[in-house]
């Protein structure tokens, strides 16, 4: 306790990760892309919160399939959860086959090559389609070239064949319909019928998008999976610092690298421990918030590495001590509105939150 204690009070900025949110937007998810089976994409860290609980507050909600981006995330995975089928978008490289195959890990295969590397093991695999993405996946040709060689068809098993969607943030643009079309040709000479299709945002525009297994990452941690519509899913994410010095400003002084920004008298300055080095963006110098008592606050001058500075004039003088947690992102500064004010997504703002800050689990486990 003691120690808990101190460590709390040593952290500059705290990230508190409500796991019954999750859980609800998980069942949110699953709801919406009922009958298909509801995944998750644990990728990046679980997009920065923390694999291990996020993994397990899932797979206790019924999770049972998870996607991760590497091999090394995957193995780590495992460790974790040795029961659940863990999918490797990467797919398998050079060297790297055995280990996946030890692991009982599913790779996406992303090309012939990786075809041809995985179909000696004989064991389940997804295949992946490019169907206007142009990231990972066969093209056109490559996926014709496979439907004609009726050995591997055989002998490859293929769990699901899967495609991404390029604009699934905006359910009305009209290459999804086209990138379904596609995909349901390059599907009509290959044996394998199940699907994987959608991601957040399309638990929620149509089950045709979805297919037989979802895979959606960013709604579960509550971030709004959608360009132009309001967010269905709830905060799970609070970003707190610590007050570390209070400035009570008597006469005109510039703040920060720079000296950006003028304050006159009377001003009351928090310095806050967080900065770039934690993932809080550079870029909202000037333009973001800290919330504290019912107010918002803004912040000015730069963000240095290690700190911010908020101007706390407005607020009562009690308020503003060494040591108080502000927030800066939380249910009231909402992530996808810092995230928009720091021209980024919420994507972004979770997976940068760094290794300094103290990660915090709230909710059952
Ligand atoms: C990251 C990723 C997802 C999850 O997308 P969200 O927008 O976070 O729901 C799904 N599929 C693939 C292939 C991905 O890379």
């Amino acid at each position: 306790m003691d120690c808990d204690v101190r460590a709390n009070a040593q952290a500059g900025g705290v990230v508190t990760i409500d796991l019954d949110a999750l859980a609800r937007n998980y069942a949110r998810l699953r709801a919406g892309a009922a009958p298909a089976e509801c995944g998750a994409v644990v990728k990046a860290n679980a997009y920065g919160l923390g694999v291990e609980p996020v993994a397990r507050r899932l797979h206790r909600e019924g999770c049972r399939r998870f996607f991760v981006a590497t091999l090394a995330e995957a193995l780590a995975l495992r460790e974790v959860l040795s029961d659940a089928a863990i999918y490797v978008f990467e797919g398998p490289v050079e060297g790297a086959v055995e280990d996946l195959a030890a692991a009982r890990l599913t790779p996406v295969l992303n090309s012939m090559e990786q075809v041809e590397l995985w179909l000696h093991t004989g064991c389940p695999a997804v295949l992946h389609l490019d169907t206007g993405m142009t990231r990972l996946g066969l093209d056109d040709a490559a996926a014709e070239a496979l439907a004609q060689r009726p050995r591997v068809l055989e002998r490859l098993d293929v769990e699901f064949v899967m495609t991404h969607l390029a604009c699934a943030d905006e359910p009305g643009h009209a290459l999804n319909v086209d990138q379904i079309e596609r995909f349901e040709q390059m599907r009509r000479h290959l044996p394998w019928k199940k699907t994987s299709v959608g991601n957040s945002a399309c638990a929620l525009t149509g089950v045709s998008h979805a297919g037989d297994l979802l895979r959606p990452g960013i709604g579960l941690y509550g971030g709004n999976p959608f360009v132009a519509q309001p967010n269905p899913f709830e905060p799970v994410v609070t970003l707190e610092a610590r007050i570390v010095q209070v400035h009570d400003v008597d006469r005109e002084r510039t703040v920060g690298y720079g000296a950006t920004y003028d304050t006159g008298p009377p001003a009351r300055l928090a310095i806050v421990g967080v900065g770039y080095a934690d993932g809080y963006p550079r870029c909202l110098g000037g333009r973001g918030s800290g919330f504290l008592d019912g107010l918002r606050v803004p912040l000015v001058g730069r963000v240095s590495m290690d700190m911010l500075c908020l101007d706390v004039s407005a607020l009562p003088r009690d308020a503003v001590r060494v040591g108080r947690l502000v927030e800066l992102v939380g249910s009231h500064l909402p992530l996808d509105e810092v995230a928009e004010a720091a021209d980024t997504i919420a994507y972004e703002i979770l997976t940068r939150f760094g290794g300094r800050l103290q990660r915090r689990y709230t909710g059952r486990d």
